[in-house]
């Protein structure tokens, strides 16, 4: 099984059984968890994962019973995982899945799609925040602001005011995040080059709420490997959305985890040892975060809900405020609206088929201009290069389903050309 992630890293399983006998039964085994010197096979494997997980829970008192428990739910592996080791683990305890749609389109439907069959394959209860129903607003629309190369800044700063928001509305007492191993470590590291030790004093395993109405932040998978998180999520055929958001970006944080697996060949628990070193020599000697003091926050004027900003109107209403500036928002043009436009705007128009070479050459629209698919994810330079001569123009991108093309048009809006994806291509690549 091949399983590609958001920022484009990409993870393979294929389970085939190992020369060795399980090291805790009778059973072939099938993989080694990383970091170990263990065979295990499936069920071993599994229980060796859970196993961790509710070591971490009872030693950070993560939570107890009779608490209400979210777990915030993207669609990934990481996520999924979590919600089925503590159903798996707490039977009886209240969790409730949790899905923020951000209206990303040819992404958030997708993984809305998985996190939906994941939760009624695990009986959980799911809520659904819809971003485009609560603010008329998609987090592809910041790509017309002046946040457009800064996308993903924007939307988590949507996604955390959501998250406290739907504590609130469900009265939660603690929230569960599938952070993991690798998270925590590559976060570290880049904020320690950064010398950002106020964030991470906050890379704890469980963080206490500051203020009134909120809830306490766990993290149950923070000791686990994300290999063996993807391989629990495999070998249990948990629903999975395996496409990147096109917002996708390779962030600091990206580079450090691909650092660390390349340690990981020198020394097999290098990860484990660094996790070590941060918890018990370094986090001990950074201030714990203060609780944030109320008469500081007042309602933001917009939304109502608390703020510290100065000019009482929260950083999520600013930023969504940003898009009311904002006449156009078009990304996408049906095949028939596209004709129609095309017929009157012909000479400022460029098509450019994004689809393999072989079918390009068996047919496509009149005039379309051939783009190899992997320029996507060439270098900003590279890609810029690419269409430099056809600033001023509007660039209009086709490939099999949008997908692709849309990716090419994000990326051309970032960069500041006009750029737009068709929804529906198949119809434009039947004209002869
Ligand atoms: Fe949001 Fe960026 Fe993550 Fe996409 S990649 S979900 S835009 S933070
Ligand atoms: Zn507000």
């Amino acid at each position: 099984m091949k399983y590609i992630k958001c920022g484009a890293e990409v993870f393979e399983f294929k389970p085939k059984p190992l020369p060795k006998t399980c090291s805790y039964c009778e059973e072939k085994a099938i993989l080694r968890p990383e970091g170990t010197s263990l065979y295990l096979c499936k069920d071993c494997f599994l229980k060796f994962c859970e196993k961790r997980v509710k070591e971490n829970i009872i030693k950070y008192k993560m939570f107890s019973k009779g608490e209400r428990v979210g777990v915030f739910l993207s669609g990934g592996k990481d996520s999924a995982t979590l919600l089925a080791i503590l159903k798996k683990l707490f039977p009886t305890q209240n969790i409730i899945g949790i899905y923020l749609n951000l209206g990303i389109r040819y992404y958030s439907e997708y993984a809305q799609s998985a996190v939906e069959e994941l939760c009624k394959k695990l009986e959980v209860p799911l809520h659904i925040v819809d971003l485009v129903e609560r603010e008329g607003v998609r987090i592809d629309d910041f790509v017309f602001t002046s946040f457009k190369d800064k996308v993903c800044s924007v939307c988590g700063v949507i996604k955390r005011y959501y998250f406290t928001k739907v504590v609130k509305e469900l009265n939660l007492d603690v929230i569960a995040t599938g952070h993991h191993l690798d998270d925590t470590l590559s976060t570290m590291l880049s904020l320690f080059f950064n010398g950002d030790f106020i964030s991470l004093s906050r890379l704890r395993p469980v963080l206490p709420p500051l203020h009134a109405g909120q809830a306490r932040k766990v993290k149950p998978l923070f000791s686990l490997p994300e290999l063996d998180i993807f391989h629990y999520s495999v070998l249990s055929e948990l629903p999975i959305e395996g496409c990147s958001c096109p917002h996708g970006e390779l962030t600091p944080a990206k580079r450090w985890k691909s650092w660390l697996n390349d340690m990981l060949k020198e020394d097999k628990t290098f990860k484990f040892r660094l996790l070590s070193i941060f918890m018990k020599k370094l986090l001990p000697l950074l201030p714990k975060e203060e609780l944030e003091k109320e008469d500081e926050f007042s309602p933001c004027q917009v939304c109502g809900e608390p703020t510290p900003s100065k000019s009482h109107i929260c950083v999520k209403c600013r930023r969504i405020s940003l898009l009311q500036r904002v006449e156009d928002k078009r990304l996408e043009w049906t095949a028939e609206e596209f004709l129609t436009y095309y017929s009157q705007n012909r000479d400022r128009i460029v098509v450019f088929d994004v689809r393999e070479k072989e079918d390009y050459e068996k047919g496509t629209f009149p005039s379309a201009i051939w783009v190899d698919p992997n320029l996507v994810s060439a270098e900003e330079k590279d890609f810029f290069k690419h269409f430099k001569n056809y600033q001023g123009k509007e660039l209009i991108f086709l490939c099999y389903s949008g997908r692709l093309s849309y990716l090419f048009v994000l990326r051309l809006r970032k960069l500041g050309f006009k750029a737009y994806n068709i929804k529906n291509p198949e119809k434009l690549l039947k004209i002869k």
